[in-house]
């Protein structure tokens, strides 16, 4: 039983049957393919004498062979279920109409999609009588026994001749096994078909894979550009910046150094300040071997559940004395029960909480409160929060205290800021954890710093 319904089985397959009216289209369409672009290119090399419209006429005739083989491309898709790679010529293109023309006629595609074209009325001429033809003849032995009771029983019902019958029930089966013949040839026909439309109507491996190696070699470039690009912008804004402190130690050195008759306050103030600005040289140097990392894809985080409460505990230990000391600034923190751990790195997390802490207590006056909280943002996400009650931020600024080395006019008058340079790592390095920094601000109010990271799961 089970052997009878293998070879039956063709019955339902689906792609048996497209590829039967696929085969079965061949000569119809092979027609058409033949008579549209062949048609019009001859009457197209007629007229070529006639300055110019020959050639325009040519034109249109590989334009519609275009278009028809794009139709068969769908097809074959469609109907036989083959995997067709786009052709060349189907992108849209660049340039001016008469650059994407020369492309377009260039491309080998083009000619071989009109070969193919060309090709189907001869194949059409052979498959047609074989598979339309056996179609037919299946379907009119099929229909034989109905067609014997209908033409000749019902006109004279006396007529009806039992052998007479049954031969024609035998031609049915006949038709039958000639049919699911047709439907297991189709198959392998249709098969073949397909190759045909990806070998001539798609572009070649060759092609796919030397377009792959420019666009690959084209983005590597582009790539390679950004990143000069990126470092001599680094270079000008780095010594730009260190030329003020390099000044400043140079003339106060100098000042020290030469014969002077210097209070010993005064000598005091000065070395103060070559202190001061040669820390800030330091932590600059920190910074751009920072930048220097991501910039050069170096830049690797650890990620691991990190629990907050105890990353805001040391970022207060460490920072309260700072507060305290250099201003009277109140530093306050709070963590809601239950938070979940943080998906992070801790270290670089420590990096990025100590950065905010130092930078709203750098723009928030004496007397002001500088708290840090942490939170449950939602579901999948938890906050760490530090706000201020210092100078805030203008809005136009806002956009902007992320960029490198940008600074704000509050910065900027003041002798302890910063070379612009925290923010942008702040934000590389809550990224490089898959989470988000923002800022918001109220000017003269304060600013609020709000840093998502995904929770640990
Ligand atoms: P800097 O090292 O100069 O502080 P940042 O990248 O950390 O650089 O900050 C960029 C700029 O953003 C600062 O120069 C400052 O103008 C502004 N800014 C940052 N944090 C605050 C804040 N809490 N309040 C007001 N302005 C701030």
């Amino acid at each position: 039983m089970k052997a009878i319904a293998v070879p039956l089985r063709v019955i339902v397959d689906p792609v048996a049957w497209s590829s039967l009216l696929f085969l079965a289209s061949r000569m119809p369409l092979g027609l058409l393919y033949f008579l549209l672009p062949a048609g019009i290119g001859a009457a197209g090399v007629l007229l070529v004498p006639l300055a110019g419209i020959g050639v325009a006429v040519l034109v249109v005739a590989l334009m519609i062979a275009w278009a028809l083989a794009a139709f068969e491309r769908q097809l074959g898709r469609w109907w036989l279920r083959v995997e067709v790679r786009p052709s060349a010529s189907d992108a849209p293109g660049h340039g001016s109409w008469w650059v994407r023309l020369r492309a377009f006629v260039s491309d080998s595609v083009t000619w071989k999609s009109l070969a193919y074209l060309l090709l189907q009325l001869p194949l059409g001429v052979v498959v047609f009588p074989l598979f339309g033809g056996a179609a037919a003849l299946a379907l009119g032995l099929m229909a034989s026994p109905l067609a014997y009771l209908v033409f000749v029983v019902a006109a004279r019902p006396t007529d009806l001749d039992l052998i007479a019958f049954l031969q024609r029930l035998g031609m049915a089966l006949g038709g039958a096994i000639v049919g699911i013949l047709v439907l297991h040839l189709a198959r392998p026909a249709g098969r073949g078909y397909g190759l045909l439309i990806q070998l001539m109507l798609g572009v070649g491996f060759a092609d796919v894979e030397l377009a792959r190696a420019r666009s690959e070699a084209a983005a590597e470039h582009a790539r390679a550009e950004d990143l000069e690009q990126k470092r001599r912008d680094l270079i000008m804004s780095m010594s730009h910046e260190l030329r003020t402190p390099a000044a400043s130690i140079q003339g106060h050195a100098e000042a020290l150094l030469s014969p002077n008759d210097l209070s010993e306050a005064e000598r005091r103030r000065f070395l103060e300040v070559l202190a001061r600005e040669a820390a800030r040289v330091g932590a600059l140097t920190d910074d751009l071997l920072s930048i220097a990392r991501t910039d050069a894809g170096a830049l690797q985080v650890d990620l691991g559940a990190v629990d907050l409460a105890e990353l805001v505990d040391h970022v207060y230990d460490a920072m309260t004395p700072i507060a305290r000391r250099d201003r009277e600034i109140t530093l306050t923190r709070a963590v809601d029960p239950g938070v979940p751990a943080a998906l992070a790195d801790r270290d670089r997390l420590s990096q990025v909480l100590m950065n905010l802490v130092r930078n709203a207590i750098t723009y928030t006056p004496d007397g002001g409160i500088v708290s840090i909280r942490v939170s449950s943002a939602d579901g999948e996400r938890v906050a760490l929060v530090v706000e201020d009650t210092g100078v805030g931020i203008e809005r136009a600024d806002l956009d902007r205290i992320f960029d490198r080395f940008y600074r704000t006019d509050a910065s900027r008058s003041r002798l302890t800021g910063g070379f612009g340079l925290g923010l942008a790592i702040s934000r590389e390095l809550v990224e490089a954890m898959h989470g988000e920094i923002r800022a918001e601000s109220e000017p003269g109010s304060g600013s609020r710093f709000t840093v998502l990271l995904r929770r640990a799961a």
